[in-house]
Parts: structure tokens; C-alpha cells; sequence
């Protein structure tokens, strides 16, 4: 079963092909450059530059996997959560794509798609794991069971600020640019990680808490004469929010005896949360999955990945009257 994929959930437009669990074709697009002077995305730009992407993005993905519109058998596409309007263009060209091709629509919630796209280079998840989800808009420990029959369990959300909103915001304060992540771990690597201790805000034991971190940065640089030492900044803010996540992740999986921890979304992507996440899973005897960086923000392929999983297991395909939710919650099972 030959799966496309569309995501457009928020800035980036991306295409996936995936058949049976294997990635063939991949194409994104970004608007990025056009929301930058306005330090954000701007919801009509970024819906805009989806309309006038998704078609293109749809054919270099096809291009790229030498396949062709009548090879697809099914389409899959994010119904939420994110920007409303963003949303909308991509529900209305996968169900434009499936009504003429005749092929069922699969609605895939975007949170499910960064935990799939693990699949596509690692395989199948094992019958029990834990995902730490790390991206622009969420941080969320979950456990995962039957992906096809049980409800995802929350350990742990975060009470405030993402992690990836941790990074942009900090990014600001120090004068880095957007989209932060990148740009705070390029400045990192010139860094001493100890140079200033910065606080592991808590929110419960599962439980996260960024927004205090960030004003704990946002304090030291107010109190500070002289020029600012920003590789220093960056390096001991990184190594603070990393200590936090990594730290809670492998506690949640002692806890509750699993041997798989699965790490997605965006900041997924930081080299210091890989290199430190490998070493305290190591040294616990843990499983560690995390897809390639250019996996880990957003794309098209973990959306047919999810696509894949839900032909292969079977579960039901959405109907045509399928509508965006921007705030949909991540509660039932993965392949529901
Ligand atoms: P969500 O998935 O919660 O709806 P989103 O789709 O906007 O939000 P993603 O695309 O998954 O978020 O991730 C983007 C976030 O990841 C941004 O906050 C960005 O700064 C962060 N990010 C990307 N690369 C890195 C990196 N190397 N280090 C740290 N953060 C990063
Ligand atoms: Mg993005
Ligand atoms: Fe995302």
C-alpha cells in the first residue's frame, strides 16, 4: 500500500511516499523566509504559501520516489493540531487527491507523525515504549502500548512554555535569530555548559516547566555589564533544558520497566539532547530511538508513516467531511 502524505500544519509543507513502512519519496517546503521580519509565523502567509507550494511539493516527492499520482493508494493527511488555516489547505488538496484518485483519506494528528517518523529508519515501535515529544508547541512524555487499541498516557506534560518555544525565546533574548533551535545550538558549540548554572525548573515528576528557565536567562542578562557572553548563555541554557528532558525521560522509563524510549519533534534535532540522551539511556540499559534531524522537524514522510501503520493495522480511514481541529489533543491510540 502506497501511502502520500501531506503536512501543513504549521510553516512547512511536506510531502511524503511511504509503501509498507519504507520511505521512497520526500519533498518540503518552507515559508520560513517570508514570516522572519515579523519575528513568527503569520497564519494568512504561511496557509498562502501552502496553496501556492502544495502542488510542486506533491510532484518533487513523486519525482524523487519515480513514482507516479495513479501508484497511490492511499492519502494521509495532519487534521491537527495547528494554525487553522494552515490546516485547511492541506485537508482540502489530500481530499482533493483522494477523491480523484478514488483512495481512502486517513486523518493524522501532527504529534503521532513525529513519533512515526522514527519507524521509518528504526522499524516498527516495540509493544510498549515511551516518547518524549519535544517540538514547537508541545513537551509531553507519553506512554505508548498497543498503538492500534491503547489510549496514549500522559506522564507529563509541560505546565507553561515547549521546549522548542524554550529555545526560540532564548534565541530572542540573545539576539540569535529565528527559528531559535539551530541557532542556540550553533552558538552552544562555542560554549562552556557550566559556565552558568542555570535553575531544572520541575512541574511534578513528569512534568515540565520552561518558561521559568527562560526568565532566569532573560534575568541574568539584565543584571550583566559588558558584553554579553552569548556562546556561554547558549551553552548553559542548552545543557539545562536537556538535563531536565533526559533526566525525566529515563526516570519515567525505570519507573514503569521500559526498555524503549523514543525522542521526536523538533528538538529532537539538537546534537546535545542526542548526545546526552544516549549516554544516560547507556548507562540505564535503555533503548534509545530518535530519527535523523531532518526527520525530527516537521515533514511529510512521518505523516504517511502514520498512514502506513494505520493500513497495515487495518483501523478505519476518515471520511470525506473530515475537518481541521487546531487544538486536537493526543489521547486515543496512535493508529485511531
Ligand atoms: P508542534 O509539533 O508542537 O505542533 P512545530 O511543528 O512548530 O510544533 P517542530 O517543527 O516539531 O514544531 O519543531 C520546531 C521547533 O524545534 C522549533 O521551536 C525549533 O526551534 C526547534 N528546533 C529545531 N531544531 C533544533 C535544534 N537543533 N535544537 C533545538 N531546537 C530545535
Ligand atoms: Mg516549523
Ligand atoms: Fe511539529
Amino acid at each position: 500500500t502506497l501511502v502520500l502524505g501531506i503536512e501543513s500544519s504549521c510553516d512547512e509543507t511536506g510531502v511524503g511516499l511511504v509503501r509498507d513502512g519504507v520511505l521512497l519519496g520526500e519533498a518540503l517546503s518552507s515559508s520560513m523566509a517570508e514570516h522572519l521580519r515579523f519575528g513568527g509565523v503569520v497564519p494568512e502567509i504561511a496557509a498562502r504559501a501552502h496553496l501556492d507550494a502544495l502542488v510542486p511539493t506533491v510532484r518533487a516527492a513523486l519525482r524523487e520516489g519515480g513514482l507516479a499520482l495513479s501508484d497511490i493508494d492511499a492519502v494521509a493527511v495532519t487534521s491537527g493540531p495547528g494554525l487553522a488555516s494552515s490546516l485547511q489547505v492541506g485537508l482540502a488538496a489530500a481530499k482533493a487527491y483522494a477523491v480523484s484518485l478514488g483512495v481512502p483519506l486517513l486523518g493524522v494528528h501532527h504529534l503521532a507523525g513525529h513519533v512515526a517518523a522514527d519507524t521509518l529508519v528504526h522499524g516498527p515501535l516495540p509493544e510498549r515504549s515511551i516518547a518524549l515529544v519535544v517540538s514547537g508547541g508541545h513537551t509531553s512524555l507519553l506512554l505508548l502500548g498497543d498503538l492500534a487499541r491503547d489510549p496514549i498516557v500522559h506522564l507529563g506534560d509541560t505546565a507553561d512554555d515547549a521546549a522548542g518555544e524554550a529555545f526560540d525565546k532564548v534565541a530572542r533574548l540573545l539576539g540569535l535569530g529565528y527559528p531559535g533551535g539551530p541557532a542556540v545550538q550553533r552558538a552552544a558549540e562555542r560554549g562552556d555548559p557550566a559556565a552558568i548554572r542555570f535553575p531544572r525548573p520541575s512541574a511534578g515528576t513528569y512534568g515540565f516547566s520552561f518558561s521559568g528557565l527562560k526568565t532566569a536567562v532573560a534575568r541574568w542578562i539584565e543584571r550583566h555589564d559588558g558584553p554579553l557572553p552569548i556562546a556561554d548563555l547558549a551553552a548553559s541554557f542548552q545543557e539545562a533544558a536537556v538535563d531536565v528532558l533526559t533526566a525525566k525521560a529515563v526516570a519515567a522509563c525505570a519507573a514503569h520497566e521500559v526498555g524503549t524510549l523514543v525522542i521526536a519533534g523538533g528538538v529532537a534535532a539538537n546534537a546535545r539532547l542526542r548526545a546526552v540522551a544516549e549516554a544516560r539511556c547507556a548507562a540505564a540499559g535503555i533503548t534509545l530511538r530518535v530519527p535523523p534531524p531532518r526527520l525530527c522537524t516537521d515533514n511529510g514522510a512521518m505523516i504517511a508513516a502514520v498512514g502506513s501503520m494505520v493500513a497495515a493495522a487495518g483501523a478505519p480511514w476518515a471520511p470525506m467531511g473530515l475537518a481541521a481541529d487546531p487544538s486536537a489533543p493526543l489521547i486515543a491510540a496512535l493508529l485511531q
